[in-house]
């Protein structure tokens, strides 16, 4: 019941024709989406030679037969390995060999890649999306594979932002309760269109909204890369109603030249994730009329956490909103107690969305899963409303003079600047307080660096103790593979002394 591709076959019973998914080359209905699953299952099972667990890397950029794929592996019980095309070959040489995955799927897109990969690791089986075109394939059905919902789907590695990377192992059932967390928490219905803006090898792609549209029997948009002014044009040619995206993606189509004059009449929900949002990015969205909210998840909860209703966006922008349907949490000090609202403390999450492990990790899963709790790793606090707000990862956190100091509230209070393009904060060691607040900063261009403006308003909003000791400019912040400001590099920058500009 719980397969993913279970609800493609029994939609393709229920609403043959309804289209199902509409990628760069063509539209599929939901029973040429399950003839394709058949297809892709077929060689998968009879020219792969794969059976129940084995593992399948995927290497590719968002196309149609990637989604195809994965609901083939589902069909199959098989478990997927989507790999980031922005790492290096010896980065995901690590991923392939830690999986234990015999398998890849590659394009022609990827090859170059591909090749570099096999020096640094062997396949047992390699198979690239551009050697079938799936609609010359003869269908044939294939049984699916008796599998329990808590057998594993997926292993995402997550990005290694707080260390190296782990293989959070997803299961089916993971993704059937996050699929059904999503679609209550914002109503999609079967006359929902998707655009999946967010890669297919992150978690972020599959989990939201692809998978929960999928389950409502509505449609998904793969465009192949993102691209503002394509993405907009997109979203008016196929008349979307769900935009997801993460922060630099919405800021990416509000700066292009498109934005002002676009269609959006249709969109119902802009939402962003995985990132903290700027106030002034959501409110640019809200002056000009569009539905533009919150969510907050984890790899480690397929991945859906919180969700902001249509009710409270405007009133409580900035918050992430309240947990979804199914998933319960806790907000814990240092002494593992509960903290009173207002309060922060890390974010504890529980319900069926949360992960089975981390692959051959058991030390690792025993800390992140305890008494059936993850610990997130993430601040949070919680206001009288129950609302929830993003304070920062502890990791992250600076204790300067004995006061707590939470990066975040900083980058946010910079950010209010409008010349400053992207901001980060990091703790740095200092003698007297201990460790002392930082910021690195990027200018938007066409605006004159005017770094006392920036001390001035920080010392306007904050607490002494708060305002960075030295602010950095750079011309672009380093990020990670999944393009999040990547603070371990900055904190590099500055052991080395690579400075810019320094005031
Ligand atoms: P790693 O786990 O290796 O450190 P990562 O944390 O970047 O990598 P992901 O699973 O991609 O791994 O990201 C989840 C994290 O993203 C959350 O734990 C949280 O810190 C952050 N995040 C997600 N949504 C939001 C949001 N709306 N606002 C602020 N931060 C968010």
């Amino acid at each position: 019941m719980s397969s993913i591709s279970y609800w493609i076959h029994k939609r393709a019973e229920i609403t043959p024709d309804r289209v199902a998914m509409i990628g760069v080359k063509e539209e599929r209905t939901y029973h040429e989406l399950s003839q394709d699953i058949y297809k892709m299952a077929s060689i998968l099972k009879h020219k792969l030679l794969l059976s129940q667990g084995d593992r399948v890397a995927i290497l590719s950029q968002n196309r149609e037969e990637y989604m195809v794929t994965y609901l083939a592996i589902a069909h199959l019980g098989l478990i997927a390995v989507p790999l980031n095309i922005r790492l290096s070959a010896p980065e995901l040489a690590f991923q392939i060999k830690d999986s234990g995955a015999g398998t890849i799927i590659y394009e022609s897109e990827t090859e170059i890649l591909y090749n570099d990969i096999r020096d640094h690791v062997n396949f047992e089986n390699a198979f690239s999306f551009d050697e079938s075109d799936m609609s010359k394939l003869s269908y044939e059905e294939i049984s699916k594979s008796s599998h329990l919902s808590s057998d594993p789907f997926i292993i995402c590695y997550t990005s290694g932002t707080t260390g190296r990377p782990k293989g959070a192992v997803l299961t089916q059932g993971n993704m059937y309760w996050n699929a059904v967390n999503n679609q209550l928490a914002i109503d999609i219905t079967s006359d929902d269109k998707s655009i999946i803006l967010l890669p297919l090898f992150h978690i972020g792609g599959i989990g939201l909204f692809a998978f929960p549209t999928l389950l409502a029997g509505g449609t998904i948009i793969i465009p192949e890369k993102f691209e503002p002014d394509s993405a907009i044009q997109s979203i008016e040619d196929h008349q979307v109603t769900i935009v997801m995206g993460v922060p630099a993606i919405h800021d990416a189509i509000r700066k292009s030249k498109e934005f002002k004059t676009a269609n959006f009449e249709l969109v119902r929900w802009f939402y962003s994730g995985g990132a903290p949002c700027p106030k002034e990015l959501i409110n640019a969205y809200i002056d000009h009329g569009h539905p533009f909210g919150q969510g907050f998840g984890m790899t480690e909860t397929a991945p859906t956490i919180f969700m902001i209703s249509k009710e409270d966006y405007k009133r409580k922008a900035g918050s992430i909103g309240k947990p979804v349907m199914f998933t319960d949490i806790s907000i814990i000090n240092e002494d593992g107690e509960s903290v009173p609202n207002g309060e922060i403390g890390e974010l504890l999450i529980k319900g069926p969305n949360v992960m089975k492990e981390y692959w051959g990790l058991p030390d690792e899963t025993d800390k992140a899963l305890r008494d059936g709790w993850l610990y997130s790793g993430d601040l949070v606090r919680r206001d009288e409303e129950g609302f929830i707000y993003v304070a920062g990862r502890k990791k992250d956190m600076i204790i300067s003079g004995g006061e707590n100091i939470y990066p975040l509230e900083i980058e946010q209070v910079i950010k209010e600047l409008a010349q400053v393009s992207e901001t980060a904060v990091i703790g740095v060691q200092d003698e007297k307080w201990g460790e002392v607040p930082i910021a690195f900063l990027s200018f938007n261009r066409n605006h004159s660096v005017i770094p006392d403006e920036v001390k001035d308003h920080c010392s306007s909003k904050l607490g002494k103790y708060k305002i960075p000791k030295k602010i950095i400019e750079l011309d672009e912040l380093p990020k990670n593979a999944t393009g999040k400001i990547d603070k371990k590099a900055l904190r590099a920058i500055w052991n080395r002394g690579e400075i810019l500009h320094e005031f």
